[in-house]
């Protein structure tokens, strides 16, 4: 070819379905030593399902009137887990109301009001709460918990209510539990879970093999289910419970030590961690338009697995331009 390297590079990513916005990033890319994978949507296939649905005792709900509350609050939401609530209620005909003042906080959740009830949507970790039908006995106390042990799980004291049992029974079965509240009070608890990408493990395996150390998976989601999956691919630095900018400061810091880090999510509350990495690619299917716009390359085709093929193109491109 006449094209110059680095540009035949960036011809080559596009034919395996990258597509890099320069040819400085086919540059960069080729320079990465270290790897940071996002887990939902990244390693997962960001199509996740409702498995369960457990109202609370005394809440008053069944499970269509759990579901298609959490729907309401969740529709203004671009999350995948917002998707698969809405997915599921849509799916068994509910019908939605509509909410008012909806917000989102990354990493955490959502706040809507529904039918005018403040219903709070999201991480055990991050919303606190007292079970409506706590009772006064010794573990009374412990029924109001934001994490207070610190585990990452939500679970204050390990067994502080009912909610929070439920909540790690559905996490030791590596669901991503996610407590609804209306009113401040538990409303119930939902189940969900997401496939693993096929190509995750021989992903993670080729990009152990490029860059001589395991990637880390970086996580908002609890540290029992990160630990599962992260367990079943070969990844045993796991960073879970991680806001946006934790993600952020993690990249910062090994970048710091003089590492070139590869950031791989799909800028659903990662992109700022995209933006500050050395080389940030986004997972285009799953991928806000956020991620698109943030990222230094896009993953088009939906295989993980081109990520480690691009990374090894952009090296010989390399050799060729040096
Ligand atoms: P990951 O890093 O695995 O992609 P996120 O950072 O996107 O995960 O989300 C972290 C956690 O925040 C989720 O596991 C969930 O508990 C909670 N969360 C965030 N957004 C929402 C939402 N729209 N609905 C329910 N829970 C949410
Ligand atoms: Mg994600």
């Amino acid at each position: 070819s006449t094209m110059p390297p680095l540009l035949s590079a960036i011809a080559n990513a596009g034919r395996h379905g990258v597509l890099a916005k320069s040819a400085v990033v086919m540059e960069r890319l080729s320079q990465v030593d270290a790897v940071a994978l996002d887990k939902t949507g990244t390693l997962t296939e960001g199509t996740p399902r409702v498995t369960d649905i457990r109202p609370a005792a005394g809440s008053g709900l069944d499970e269509d009137g759990l579901l298609a509350l959490t729907a309401a609050a969740e529709l203004q939401s671009e999350h995948p887990l917002a998707r698969a609530v809405v997915g599921a209620a849509r799916e068994r005909g509910l019908p939605l109301a509509e909410a008012a003042g909806f917000s989102s906080a990354p990493g955490a959740g959502v706040t809507a009001v529904v039918d005018g009830r403040t219903v709070q949507v999201g991480s055990p970790s991050r919303l606190s709460y007292t079970d409506a039908d706590a009772d006064s006995d010794a573990d009374a106390g412990a029924d109001a918990y934001a994490d207070a042990d610190g585990d990452g799980d939500g679970d204050g004291d390990g067994d502080g209510s009912k909610t929070a049992r439920t909540v790690r029974e559905l996490q030791d079965q590596g669901r991503t539990a996610v407590v609804v509240l209306c009113d401040g009070v538990p409303a119930g608890v939902l189940g969900i879970s997401d496939r693993l990408r096929p190509d995750a493990k021989a992903t993670v395996a080729a990009l152990t093999e490029l860059t001589g150390r395991s990637p880390v998976l970086l996580t908002g989601d609890n540290e029992r289910a990160a630990r599962r999956l992260a367990a079943e691919i070969g990844i045993t630095d796991v960073r879970a419970g991680l806001l946006p900018q934790d993600k952020v400061a993690a990249v910062r810091h090994w970048e710091s030590e003089g590492r070139r880090v590869l950031v791989v999510g799909d800028g659903v509350n990662d992109a700022p961690a995209l933006a500050a990495a050395h080389t940030g690619i986004a997972m285009g299917r799953a991928g806000s338009d956020l991620a698109l716009e943030t990222a230094d390359a896009v993953v088009v085709r939906d295989e993980l697995a081109t990520v480690p093929a691009v990374v090894e193109l952009s090296r010989r491109a390399r050799r060729l331009v040096v």
